[in-house]
């Protein structure tokens, strides 16, 4: 990685505005392993200008064209796949597994659904003698959170050079190193300058300038609540579009009939993965009951094989939280459960033993949780799982729905009927059922709190298109 304290503008790495840069640490040991450009307004106004400049030839590519973009960069993607993996090790304190099969894979995965999308999508369509049309929306800034630091991008990324926009990306400080390999695959893979722009940099000056700069017209954003509502208030001043994609507070919803060891352990996975940094985490454990006790055992067992430890050892599946920042607040949650007198049957305060350096957290499950306690309705973004009990099907989507988020959703069963019922009632984005992962073409988003817009395949190019009707346009046809 040679170009780390600069930014991508324009087809060029430029030396930034300001000589200032900022430290990035691996979490799992404490360390400063690198550094990236601090951005400044002056950088994402040159961003801009290349992308406006840019947009003028590159909204007029054919999807041939767009298409061909695409198998490049994912053919880049494939090349530079050790050195992505390394990379969200070291950054995010990623699992040397995980790093692979759940990080790199979903960049893979959104660049080929971006792709694929593309292909088959209809932009024109003919009502009578006219036409409607959709067209790219112009520039659109991208900003994005760490959790997932080639998921997000990717994401974006894809969706917007799909459908014909130029753009300008902030990736999270906490992992702007990824973002950086990404932003050398698309300049290998021949994009024309200014289509595709990056300036790293503090949320505060680069993630401002970009949400107020008059000439980006709309903003993608992936993370807090807090922040994503200070991007929309930027925005209402000269109505650019936005999209956000927020948090989550997801009920897993075991029913009654459910294979309680197959949920359990998948259950628990669920919310252990990437260390509980995940948006649509299925944190709320529902349980019914009748089976309560029957379903802790299988929790406890589960919770006890989780692996925690050393993110270059490829049998371990939990590393450390991304900084000190977020394991300080994990702490203060597990602080809370236990003062507002919910039962801690696994994991709790402090570090796993033999791990006493990097930001590491005990996967830990609370029981005899009340829907109204704040372990069960604030995010936590960490090893974080809250049983709940319920007596009918009812009461579960009662308290699945009392949330002020609507990212996710979980059901297990065997009566296929009642699944249904359940998936149809709760109001989230996406619901899976008996764990079956989401496809990348499906579209993904949140209900309420949880965000605005939707994501991935056609919904995702979707997002950055205008459309346009044009009457007569068929006449004398
Ligand atoms: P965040 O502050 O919302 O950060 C997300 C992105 O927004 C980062 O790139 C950040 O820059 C940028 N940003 C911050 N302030 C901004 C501003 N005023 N204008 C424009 N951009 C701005 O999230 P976080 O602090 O990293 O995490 C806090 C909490 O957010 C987590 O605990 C979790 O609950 C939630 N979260 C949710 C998701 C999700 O997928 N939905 C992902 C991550 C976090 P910096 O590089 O300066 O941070
Ligand atoms: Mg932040």
């Amino acid at each position: 990685m040679y170009n780390n304290t600069k930014h991508y503008i324009n087809g060029e790495w430029l030396d930034g505005s300001s000589q200032e840069t900022i430290d990035v640490i691996n979490p799992a040991t404490e360390e400063v392993f690198g550094q990236v450009g601090r951005g400044t307004k002056e950088d994402v106004d040159r961003a801009v200008e290349a992308a406006k400049e840019a947009f003028i030839e590159y909204r007029t590519w054919s999807v041939d064209d767009r298409v061909e973009l695409l198998d490049r960069i994912i053919d880049g993607y494939e090349a530079r796949k050790e050195d992505i993996i390394e990379t969200i090790r070291l950054e995010l304190g990623s699992p040397v597994t995980k790093a692979e099969e759940v990080h790199w894979q979903a960049g893979m995965n959104h660049f080929v659904a971006a792709r694929d999308a593309l292909k088959s999508f209809q932009f024109d369509e003919r009502r009578g003698n006219h036409l409607v049309t959709k067209e790219p929306i112009g520039v659109v800034g991208l900003i994005t959170p760490w959790n997932f630091p080639t998921n997000q991008t990717s994401l974006k990324i894809g969706a917007a050079l799909a459908a014909g926009c130029t753009m300008v990306l902030k990736p999270a400080l906490n992992t702007p190193m990824a973002a950086i390999i990404l932003a050398e695959i698309i300049d290998a893979a021949g994009a024309p300058k200014g289509v595709f722009n990056l300036v790293n940099g503090k949320g505060s000056e680069v993630g401002d300038a970009i949400s107020t700069h008059k000439d980006v017209t709309m903003v993608s954003f992936t993370g807090s609540g807090v922040t994503g509502s200070k991007i929309m208030e930027n925005c209402a001043k000269d109505f650019k579009k936005v999209s956000l994609e927020l948090g989550g507070k997801s009920a897993y919803v075991i029913l009654e009939d459910a294979d309680l060891k197959a949920s359990a352990q998948r259950a628990v996975r669920n919310v252990m993965n990437n260390s509980g940094q995940v948006c649509s985490a299925g944190t709320r454990t529902l349980v019914p009951s009748s089976v309560y006790d029957a379903f802790v055992e299988e929790v406890l067992k589960e919770v006890d094989s989780v692996v925690v430890g050393d993110t270059k050892d490829k049998s371990v599946e939990m590393g450390p939280l991304v900084s000190l920042d977020q394991y300080e607040t994990v702490q203060q949650y597990i602080q809370k459960g236990i003062d507002e007198g919910a039962e801690l049957i696994a994991g709790g305060l402090g570090k796993p033993e033999g791990l006493e350096k990097g930001y590491y957290v005990k996967p830990t499950v609370f029981s005899k949780v009340d829907n109204q306690m704040a372990i069960a309705q604030e995010e936590i973004f960490g090893p974080v799982m809250s049983l709940i009990a319920y007596d009918d099907v009812e009461e579960a989507i009662e308290i699945a729905n009392d949330s002020v988020y609507g990212l996710a959703g979980y059901v297990e069963g065997s009566d296929l009927e009642q699944k249904r019922y359940v998936a149809r009632s709760i109001r989230t984005g996406v619901v899976m059922i008996d764990g079956v992962p989401r496809d990348p073409m499906l579209p993904f988003g949140g209900y309420k709190q949880s965000g605005i817009g939707r994501e991935w395949g056609d919904y995702g190019i979707e997002e950055y298109l205008e459309v346009k009707s044009i009457t007569a346009y068929y006449d004398g046809e």
